[in-house]
C-alpha cells in the first residue's frame, strides 16, 4: 500500500475549494491513501469575484460534476473589446476575441484580408450559429463565484477525503523540509506533508519564505478596480464586453442572475471618486442610486516560484496580473495541475516553477498588447502607454511573425493545421494562440 500523505489547504475561497476539489477526485480516480484538510476561517472574506472564465475551465467543472444551473453560468463563446483602437465609439471600433475560429467563421477566414467582415459575422451569427460553435468546444463559461465555491464545497464534502478545520492561522512554523506546522487563532495545530498556501493576497504561508515576485507594473499600469451588479439583461449576451474607459477599461459580465459591471483602472491616473463617476456614466446608472460598489486593489506581479520546498502558493496567493481576459482562475487550475503531477508523478518544483513562469510571462504580453497597441490619446493614462511603455521584446517578435507569415497571406487554415507548421512562432502548451494575437492586430489595425 501507497503511504499516506497529508494535505493541509488553507483558504476559504475559490482557488482553497478548487484545490480539494480536484484533489479529492484525484485521490478517488488513482485509489490513494491521501488525505486533505482545509482550514476555514471566518475573520477574513475571499475576494468573491471573477464571473469570467476560459475554456480549459469548462472540462475541470464537468468532471468534477458541477451543475451549471446551480452556478447561474452562461455560455461565453470570447471577449468584445470595445473603444479600444481609439476614444471614437463607432460600429467599427470593435474586435472580437473568439476562442477558436468555429466552422461558422470559416467563410471569412479563406478572406482573412476583410477583417470588418470577419468581425461583422460574428455580430450578426445567429443563436444556432453561435450554438454550433459551442459544440466546437470553443466556448467557456460566465458564472457566479460564490455559487461556484459551494458547489465546489458540496462536492468536497460528499467525497469523504476532506476535513474541515475551522480557525485562521496565527504562526508558520518552518523546518528544514519547509513548513514544519502551522497554529491556529483557537490553539490548534495542524501538521501536513504539503502545504497549499490559498490565502490570497495574504499570502499566510509563502510570505514565510521571503519569495521573490516578478513586478510587471511598468506594462501593466492597471492596479485597482470597481464592481457592481445589476439585473440581468433581457438580451441573451454571449459575449464578455470589455470596453476602454479613460484610464482602463470596464467589463460587462452576464450570468443568468444578474449583471456584473466593473472598471479596472490604474489610481495613478484617476481617483476613485472619479473613476466612479464614469463606471455609473457609462451604465447610464444614476450617482444617487444606491449601488453595493466594491473595491479592489492590488499589484500586479506573479511570484518567480510558487512552490518552496513544501509549500505551494495556489489562486491569488500565487499573483494577479489583472482581471482582462479573465486568466486568473485558470491559471489556478493550472497551479492545481501542477501540484497534482508533484504529488502522484513527483514532478519536482523547479521544472513546474520555469513552466508556470513562462505561462505568466506569456499571458503578460498578450495582456499589454491590448494597450500598447492602442491609438487612444484623450487622456494621460493612454498617452502614458504611447509615450512611456515599450513592447516586449517577445511581444514584438510574436507582432513581426503575425504580420509578416500570416495577416498578408491568403490561404485557408484552420487552428489545427496551424499548430503543426513547423515556422509556429510559440510552443502549444500557450494559452494565447497566433488565433489570437491576430484577430487582436486585425482588430487594432495593427497591420494597415
Ligand atoms: C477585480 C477582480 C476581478 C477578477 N475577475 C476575474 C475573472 O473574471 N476571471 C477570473 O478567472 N478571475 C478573476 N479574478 C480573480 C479571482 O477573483 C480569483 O482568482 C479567485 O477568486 C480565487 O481567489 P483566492 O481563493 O485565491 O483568494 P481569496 O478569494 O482572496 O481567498 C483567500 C482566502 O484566504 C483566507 N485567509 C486569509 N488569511 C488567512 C489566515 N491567516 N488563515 C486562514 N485563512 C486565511 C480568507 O478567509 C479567504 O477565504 C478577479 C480578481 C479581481 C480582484
Amino acid at each position: 500500500m501507497k503511504s499516506e500523505k497529508k494535505i493541509v489547504i488553507v483558504g476559504n475561497g475559490l482557488a482553497a475549494w478548487l484545490s480539494a476539489a480536484m484533489i479529492s477526485y484525484e485521490i478517488k480516480e488513482k485509489k490513494a491513501n491521501h488525505r486533505v484538510c482545509i482550514v476555514e476561517s471566518k475573520k477574513t472574506l475571499p475576494v468573491g469575484v471573477g464571473e469570467g472564465s476560459i475554456p480549459s475551465l469548462v472540462p475541470v467543472l464537468e468532471r468534477l460534476g458541477i451543475d451549471l444551473t446551480k452556478i447561474n453560468a452562461t455560455y461565453k463563446l470570447g471577449i468584445e473589446y470595445t473603444n479600444w483602437y481609439s476614444e471614437a465609439a463607432s460600429p467599427f471600433n470593435k474586435w472580437y476575441h473568439t476562442f477558436s475560429f468555429p466552422g461558422w467563421m470559416e467563410e471569412n477566414l479563406s478572406a482573412m484580408i476583410n477583417y470588418d467582415n470577419f468581425f461583422s459575422k460574428i455580430e450578426k451569427a445567429s443563436d444556432e450559429e453561435k450554438s454550433k460553435s459551442l459544440l466546437d468546444n470553443a466556448y467557456a463559461l460566465h458564472f457566479d463565484t460564490h455559487c461556484l465555491t459551494q458547489e465546489l464545497k458540496k462536492k468536497v464534502l460528499l467525497s469523504g477525503y476532506c476535513d474541515i478545520i475551522p480557525g485562521t492561522v496565527n504562526k508558520v512554523n518552518l523546518s528544514e523540509e519547509g513548513i514544519q506546522s502551522i497554529n491556529l487563532d483557537n490553539e490548534t495545530v495542524l501538521k501536513g506533508d504539503y502545504y497549499l498556501d490559498c490565502t490570497g493576497f495574504n499570502r499566510v504561508l509563502i510570505s514565510q519564505f521571503d519569495p521573490k515576485f516578478t513586478d510587471y507594473s511598468n506594462v501593466l499600469l492597471c492596479n485597482s478596480a470597481l464592481a457592481f451588479v445589476q439585473e440581468p439583461k433581457e438580451e441573451k449576451i454571449t459575449f464578455t464586453v470589455a470596453t476602454a474607459l479613460s484610464s482602463g477599461w470596464k467589463w460587462e459580465i452576464p450570468t443568468t442572475e444578474k449583471t456584473g459591471h466593473g472598471y479596472v483602472y490604474s489610481s495613478e491616473f484617476i481617483s476613485e471618486d472619479e473613476a466612479t463617476k464614469e463606471l455609473l456614466a457609462s451604465v447610464g446608472v444614476s450617482e444617487n442610486k444606491s449601488l453595493n460598489i466594491k473595491k479592489f486593489a492590488w499589484e500586479p506581479k506573479i511570484l518567480e516560484r510558487p512552490f518552496i520546498k513544501n509549500c505551494f502558493a495556489i489562486g491569488l496567493s500565487s499573483g494577479f496580473l489583472e482581471p482582462m481576459e479573465a486568466l486568473s482562475i485558470d491559471i489556478t487550475r493550472n497551479l492545481i495541475q501542477n501540484f497534482l503531477s508533484h504529488l502522484f508523478f513527483h514532478r519536482n518544483n523547479d521544472s513546474l516553477n520555469r513552466k508556470i513562469s513562462s505561462y505568466a510571462k506569456e499571458a503578460v504580453d498578450y495582456l499589454a498588447a491590448h494597450y500598447q497597441l492602442s491609438k487612444r490619446s484623450e487622456s494621460p493614462f493612454w498617452r502614458y502607454y504611447s509615450s512611456n511603455v515599450k513592447a516586449s521584446p517577445g511581444m514584438i517578435k510574436k507582432i513581426s511573425d503575425c504580420k509578416h507569415r500570416y495577416l498578408k497571406r491568403h490561404y485557408p487554415w484552420s487552428e489545427p493545421e496551424l499548430h503543426h507548421r513547423k515556422d509556429f512562432p510559440w510552443n502549444t502548451d500557450n494559452i494565447f494562440r497566433p488565433h489570437s494575437w491576430i484577430v487582436m492586430l486585425a482588430g487594432m489595425n495593427a497591420d494597415r
